[in-house]
């Protein structure tokens, strides 16, 4: 049978058990058409059926968040946790809370995690859990006795041999603190069963800057191949939260000129590039739950415009899923742009994708080049457990490193002439991973 075949059986039984998750279709099949006639011309792989286990996780645990508002009244929302694959390791990955989160986008994240994990080379397995709660409309004292509440139902379910979340959209160092102590008061024991914790109580230094900086590392490993670097290079980058702001900060470290980052109502445009002051602007903002529409200085905020319509070189999607479509890739396109790496997960859509493909510009999914956060995870995981804390420069050390050996295993799989497919490349080297682990296993 043929590959696009074979795809279309594969993807039709997705479908069937998925009916109503498109944002998870959508993961499965990216990958599903990169590595398919692997798993059918490799018997073990095959004989395990690879591919079909990992269109599904392990289990999904799903809970009622019940907690108590302001103003006393009780408050209903729904919280998820979904563990996909503990084959490499204990299930690893984010907690996010927006409006937006379903079973779909969750489970679209814990895939993703699952190849992501795989691709830093540390013992991690996949997983992504949150909540449809939306922490933009309530105080801080809300926010906590979200996160008590939510704890208080998740606690069960997770421990630091067993499952360890982290944070994600709108989770940060404040609420896995108050995550973190109701925890530890269901366990009753000290252990590192969450990431992302403050430095206090057994955090690692530079967790919260990781994601931002690896991005950056992992782009500078792609110039390296082609003997270029960062240094004049015009960046646009959308989002303001931790992501797109540690990117910004790194990328302007490293002599690029960052031209944007951006919100839901618009885009930060300072066309001569931004100083450290307006990052750290737009992170104070963020913080205080104010938007970014009123910078300081020079800077413009543009109503309604998106970043990718200017001449840059390198676009970075910090934001989040499905955030930049085929008609902005177009423009990325036309305005020569060489270089999309993506700091949010899955932030192109199928439409997207393909004129980015059609041009043969360099694309780094984001499960190799924001992997830089997860991989900073399962160094605090090692401090936790051998009790020591390292300091800022082995952190950053490790980081690095880790980067460019994702990016070697990435480009090894990915290399195709003198081109690399990074997006094939990912696929493949994660799906070897898993695959060679969960193969190895037998029928369990
Ligand atoms: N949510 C982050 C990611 O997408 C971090 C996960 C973690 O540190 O466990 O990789």
């Amino acid at each position: 049978m043929g590959r696009e075949a074979l795809l279309e059986g594969f993807m039709d039984r997705v479908v069937e058990l998925a009916p109503d998750q498109p944002e998870f279709q959508q993961a499965v099949a990216h990958v599903a058409r990169d590595v398919i006639t692997i798993e059918k011309a490799h018997a073990g792989y095959a004989r395990a059926k690879v591919l079909e286990r990992l269109a599904e996780p392990d289990r999904i645990i799903g809970f009622r968040v019940t907690w108590l508002d302001d103003e006393n009244e009780v408050q209903v929302n729904r919280g998820w946790r979904v563990q996909y694959c503990d084959a490499i390791g204990p299930y690893k990955g984010g907690l996010r809370f927006h409006p937006s989160v379903n079973q779909s986008v969750l489970k679209f994240l814990g895939f993703e995690q699952t190849f992501k994990n795989a691709l830093t080379g540390l013992p991690l397995g996949g997983g992504e859990g949150g909540s449809d709660f939306d922490p933009s409309s309530h105080s801080e004292a809300e926010i906590m006795r979200f996160c008590q509440a939510f704890m208080r139902e998740l606690a069960p379910y997770i421990g630091p041999d067993r499952d360890i979340p982290a944070g994600d959209i709108n989770v940060g160092t404040r609420e896995i603190g108050w995550l973190f102590a109701a925890y530890k008061a269901h366990a009753r024991e000290f252990a590192g069963a969450l990431t992302g914790k403050g430095q206090s109580f057994g955090g690692s230094a530079m967790r919260v800057e990781a994601t931002g900086y690896g991005l950056i590392y992992f782009v500078e490993a792609m110039l390296a191949e082609q003997s270029a670097d960062l240094q004049g290079a015009r960046v646009a980058i959308s989002g303001k939260g931790n992501v797109a702001t540690h990117a910004a900060e790194k990328a302007l470290a490293r002599g690029a000129r960052v031209v944007t980052l951006s919100d839901t109502s618009g885009t930060l445009l300072a066309e001569d590039g931004m100083t450290q002051d307006l990052i750290d602007w737009v992170r104070a903002r963020k913080a205080a739950g104010e938007d970014i529409a009123s910078p300081p200085g020079q800077t413009r905020f543009v109503d309604g415009a998106v970043p990718w319509e200017h001449e840059v070189d390198i676009a970075l999607p910090c934001a989040t899923q499905n955030e930049l479509d085929a008609e902005m890739a177009q423009r990325l396109v036309d305005g020569s742009t060489k270089i999309v790496a993506e700091g949010a997960n899955m932030p192109l859509t199928d439409g997207a994708r393909e004129v980015i493909e059609q041009a043969a510009m360099l694309h780094a999914p984001g499960k190799a080049s924001n992997a830089g956060g997860v991989a900073v995870s399962g160094l605090e995981m090692s401090q936790n457990s051998h009790r020591r804390f390292d300091r800022v420069a082995e952190v950053d050390a490790d980081l690095k490193q880790i980067m460019c050996d994702i990016h070697k295993r990435v480009a090894d799989e990915g290399r195709d002439g003198n081109r690399i497919d990074y997006s094939r490349g990912a696929n493949i080297a994660g799906f070897r991973k898993a695959a060679d682990a969960i193969s190895a296993m037998g029928a369990i």
